[in-house]
């Protein structure tokens, strides 16, 4: 085993997923999920040395849940207080503008991130209640938070910014935050080492396609732009979301379809998207719909692709130029091949070309799948938000 570890928790509303990393090596030495805390039966699954334990009972609480892991830890391994765990690392989707960068985790960080609930209120309270009980169980390592939304903080104030009344906007925090920033920080890390370059001397455009999905563009090693807003919902067509929509379909659906905000909320959110258009928010379901001809999903491919396309266009602008990199990422990204194909070939214009052969291989490796004479390199670089979360982790209690 490694010299040194960390636990990464990433707790949700209704979850708690964790994995014992060695930020070092990258190796997630054992990983699970409790799921359906709260309801009548619950679920733990704990992997470790190639085996996957799963038990159903009863999870009352985030507090019931971390205990069962830590159970899990004792009963199948690796035994935790051998594994040299030096830190826990929590992922928080929400830190508005108080945290840009990770922080170690302090009684009054606790208050901040509670204090952030309305502007995250699927999230926070679970990122909360995890901290909060994993503090207790390991209280003689530090605890750090590491936030969706730190990268972004570098976004220029003409990008974050909505045209509402000022006075509004401040007094309710209404502004653009960015989420998945993890991801984009650790894909955009790894693209620009696999060109040979060092991320600051890269201008580069992050394709993140997973059941929520969000571009970023990036100039110079810092976020400048992001499709995500307030909320995840801005942006790209997503597996339930819409992503961007007239403002005004809220207003049509509350005073012409009587729903209420909740509802639309619900709808626009959970209901919409891949799923809305077509029945089916899995993208390998979408392709076998496909396959089978039906027009509905085949509609909803190309609502995808085409608002993927409209934004890379629109970064290219904000970048001002070509950039030197358009990567992909995370489930979609990664492992479909037609979705990169057709995007880049919609941007054949500007000089920028796949390779099929390069575009069809399979690897969990980053990878560049361009023509050697394409203006823009393409890549696909799997994601790893825990193993990012445990090297910012690291790096902050190592300073
Ligand atoms: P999240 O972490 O946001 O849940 P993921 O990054 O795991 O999302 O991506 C989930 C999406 O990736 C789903 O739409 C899933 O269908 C798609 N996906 C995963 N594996 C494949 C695959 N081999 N081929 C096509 N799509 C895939």
């Amino acid at each position: 085993m490694s010299d040194h570890t960390v636990l990464v928790i990433n707790a949700g509303s209704s979850t708690v997923k964790y994995q014992l990393i060695s930020p070092e090596d990258g190796a997630a030495i054992a990983s699970g999920i409790v799921e359906r805390i709260g309801e009548e039966t619950g679920i733990v699954k704990h992997k470790y040395a190639g085996q996957e334990h799963t038990e159903n009972l009863p999870i009352e609480d985030h507090g019931v849940g971390l205990r069962k892991v830590l159970d899990l830890f004792d009963a199948h391994g690796p035994n935790l207080a051998t594994a040299n765990v030096v830190a826990v690392g929590h992922r928080v989707v929400q830190g508005g503008s108080v945290f840009p960068a990770p922080t170690v985790i302090t009684d009054e960080v606790v208050e901040q991130i509670r204090g952030l609930i309305p502007l995250a209120p699927l999230h926070n309270p679970g990122h909360v209640r995890g901290i909060e009980v994993a503090r207790e169980l390991l209280p003689d390592v530090p605890h750090v938070a590491v936030f969706d939304t730190s990268f972004f903080q570098t976004l220029p104030a003409s990008a974050y910014t909505y045209a509402l009344p000022k006075d509004v906007a401040q007094e309710f925090s209404i502004r653009r935050y960015g989420f998945h920033g993890t991801s984009h920080q650790y894909v955009s890390r790894l693209a620009a080492h696999t060109i040979g370059k060092d991320v600051a001397d890269t201008n580069q455009i992050v394709l993140h396609l997973g059941s929520g999905a969000s571009v970023s563009a990036i100039k110079q090693g810092k976020a400048v732009e992001t499709s995500m807003g307030l909320t995840p919902l801005e942006g790209l067509v997503m597996g339930t979301r819409t992503g961007d929509i007239d403002p005004a379909i809220v207003f049509h659906l509350y005073r012409e379809a009587g729903m209420s905000i909740d509802e639309i909320d619900t709808m626009l959110n959970k209901q919409s998207g891949l799923k809305g258009l077509a029945g089916q928010n899995d993208f390998r379901e979408l392709l076998r719909l496909i396959g089978e001809g039906s027009a509905d999903a085949q509609l909803a491919f190309d609502v995808f692709l085409h608002r993927i396309v409209k934004y890379v266009g629109s970064y290219m602008a904000v970048l001002g130029g070509l950039p030197d990199t358009i990567t992909f990422t995370a489930g979609v990204g990664e492992n479909t091949a037609i979705v990169r194909e057709k995007t880049v070939n919609a941007l054949s214009g500007f000089g920028i070309a796949i390779d099929p052969e390069l575009n069809s291989v399979r690897s969990d490796e980053p990878r560049i799948v361009s023509t050697p004479d394409s203006t823009v390199k393409i890549l696909v670089v799997p994601t790893n938000e825990e193993l990012e979360i445990s090297r910012q982790t690291m790096s902050l209690i190592s300073e």
